[in-house]
């Protein structure tokens, strides 16, 4: 009993030791702040505790705006060293009587933080609990950034787009359009010497049709990179094509902070119909479609980020709705292109498991982009979507960019190695 009493005396005396620290470190250090409202931030606190370091929240986008999953947020008022403890909770937004969207959405193992806005680094696997995940980091620095995954805003695509354009005469800076809310849609393109459009392969590069998927923009970033570096393979492609990439398609969404998919009245990826509602759709019909009509709409990439637990993988339309050799031409590229993914140092998981976006996956199956170009394409058009794993070590700025680099090298070895008539 003693013993015990003792103990008791211990823990409480050691408790109360423990929260003078705590307290007159609290009144020693600054009152931390949380603030979204910049581009692509997103968080809804729902407590901040001074004393404990810690900041409560969940996910702040507009569910009509698609998926609250996306988070972003700055946390100021930190000493350099500190811990700082994150409490993330699954967004409770609905629209009308749907249930809310599955946590697990919102919730990578690791949170990504920066504290200069440019290098962007995982913190340590969080702690599950509760239906939530807490995250702990000790940042170097009186403010720091902590997101989903690390953030790829308009101004990251219109700096990418314009540095690209001044260090290379290969590539133009243009716009695809503007958004409905008037945003500006950098594009890139990108071809060297002097042979004519009509003997080129055409190839379209899009990313970022759902805005929470920030990988998929830095997978854009790693193709263009490739493309222009002096790479012997990235010259050939840039002499035989011409390319076209648009790193953010849903501007306006990821401008403020909104998930994109299934936004009202449908998002990007399901807009691909006759009457497209979004610019940036009607923008890139346009140009696709010409594409198309000179014969050379040869690959059409469409870049995403999957369910939390899943690999690297293709989506592609369904057999049925093609003809050879678009099939027997598509495994082929997906299947060099899985090598080349699985080449990666450190190693990222991919599978070359295609899945399929037909009837049974979505009900306006027909307007997702991919199948729309592959079921109105020429005959050797490949037109895929490429998921991108984001939940594991590799999902980071290097990691997804080395994944676009390598795709890149896949479409250069494909059209190379392809047929003149396939
Ligand atoms: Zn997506």
């Amino acid at each position: 009993m003693s013993c015990l009493r003792n103990a008791v005396s211990f823990v409480c005396l050691a408790a109360v030791l423990l929260s003078g620290i705590d307290a007159s470190r609290a009144a020693a250090a600054e009152l931390l702040r949380v603030t979204d409202d910049f581009e692509g931030g997103s968080a809804q606190v729902l407590e901040l505790d001074q004393a404990g370091r810690s900041v409560s929240f969940m996910p702040g986008g507009d569910p009509r705006r698609g998926w609250p999953c996306w988070w972003c947020m700055r946390v100021a008022g930190l000493t350099p060293g500190e811990t700082l403890t994150l409490r993330l909770r699954g967004s409770t937004a609905t629209v009308g009587n749907a249930k809310p969207l599955a946590a697990s959405w919102a919730m990578p193992d690791r949170a990504t933080f920066s504290i200069d806005g440019e290098t962007w680094l995982h913190t340590e696997p969080g702690k599950r609990q509760d239906g939530g995940i807490v995250y702990t980091l000790q940042p170097q620095a009186e403010s720091v950034v902590v997101a989903w995954g690390p953030p790829y805003t308009p101004a990251t695509a219109e700096k990418f787009v314009r540095d690209m354009a001044q260090k290379s005469p290969h590539a133009t800076a243009r716009l695809l359009c503007r958004s409905r809310e008037d945003r500006p849609v950098p594009m890139l393109s990108i071809r060297e010497g002097e042979l004519p459009a009509s003997e080129r392969f055409g190839v379209w590069v899009q990313a970022r049709q759902h805005a929470w998927e920030s990988g998929s923009s830095w997978v854009a970033q790693g193709f263009g990179e490739w493309l222009l570096s002096d790479a012997a393979e990235a010259a050939w492609l840039r002499r035989h094509a011409e390319i076209y990439l648009v790193p953010v398609m849903d501007i306006d969404n990821t401008a403020t902070g909104n998930g994109g998919k299934n936004a009202v009245p449908h998002d990007h990826n399901r807009d691909w119909s006759p009457q497209p509602h979004w610019n940036e759709i009607i923008a890139a019909q346009k140009q696709v479609n010409a594409l198309i009509d000179e014969g050379r709409m040869d690959i059409f990439l469409d870049l995403h980020n999957p369910a939390p637990g899943d690999p690297t993988f293709f989506f592609v339309a369904p057999d049925e709705q093609l003809k050879e050799p678009a099939i027997r031409l598509r495994n082929q590229f997906t299947d060099l292109a899985c090598d080349r993914i699985a080449q990666i140092r450190p190693s990222t998981p991919v599978s070359n498991k295609q899945r399929s976006t037909g009837p049974s996956y979505h009900p306006l199956w027909r307007q997702i982009s991919a199948n729309w170009v592959a079921m109105r394409g020429n005959p050797q058009t490949v037109s895929v979507c490429l998921e991108t794993s984001w939940n594991n070590p590799t999902s980071t700025t290097a990691g997804y960019r080395a994944i676009g680099a390598s795709l890149a090298g896949a479409v250069q070895t494909f059209l190379q190695e392809r047929p003149a008539t396939p």
